[in-house]
């Protein structure tokens, strides 16, 4: 179910240099519907317990660190194609690879800094959405 939502979160480095309203902006105009919408400090235990799949990977800890370094922007989103429109509108992972047009592209410092989350599949979407908002915060 849901297959048509997708979560997102404005990372610390954009909520620090307030582009939340031109990321917001730009996912509205890319035609996605804002579902639901928090601003929030994760704790170092939080980040990690929303990283937990990327544990092994050598970039985990400054990771964590990093998304409990400042506010983020926690969002479901709504349009079909979700999952897969969202990743194009936010573009690759490394900045220096993203395409013009795309939210990483204009706001993304970093591979680690990159303004944005974006669920990479349907079932990461709901996990993730529930993670920051309870059914009553999904509409
Ligand atoms: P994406 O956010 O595009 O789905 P991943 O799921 O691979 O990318 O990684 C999660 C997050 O971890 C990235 O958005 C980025 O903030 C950070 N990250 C990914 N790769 C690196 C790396 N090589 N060095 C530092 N941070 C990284
Ligand atoms: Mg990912």
């Amino acid at each position: 179910m849901a297959t048509n939502r997708t979560f997102t979160m404005i990372k610390p480095d954009a909520t620090q240099e307030n582009h939340i309203g031109g990321i917001l902006s730009m996912i509205e105009e890319g035609g996605f519907r804002i579902v639901s919408l928090k601003k929030v400090l994760l704790t170092p235990e939080r980040a990690g317990q929303f990283y937990e799949v990327h544990k092994e990977r050598p970039f985990y800890g400054d990771l964590v660190k990093y998304m409990s370094s400042g506010p983020i922007v926690a969002a479901i989103l709504e349009k079909d194609n979700a999952v897969a429109d969202f990743r194009t509108l936010i573009g690759a992972t490394n900045p220096a690879q993203a395409a013009e047009g795309t939210i990483r592209k204009k706001y993304a410092k970093s591979i680690e800094a990159n303004a944005v989350h974006g669920s990479d599949s349907d079932e990461n979407a709901q996990i993730e959405g529930n993670f920051f908002f309870t059914a009553d915060e999904q509409f």
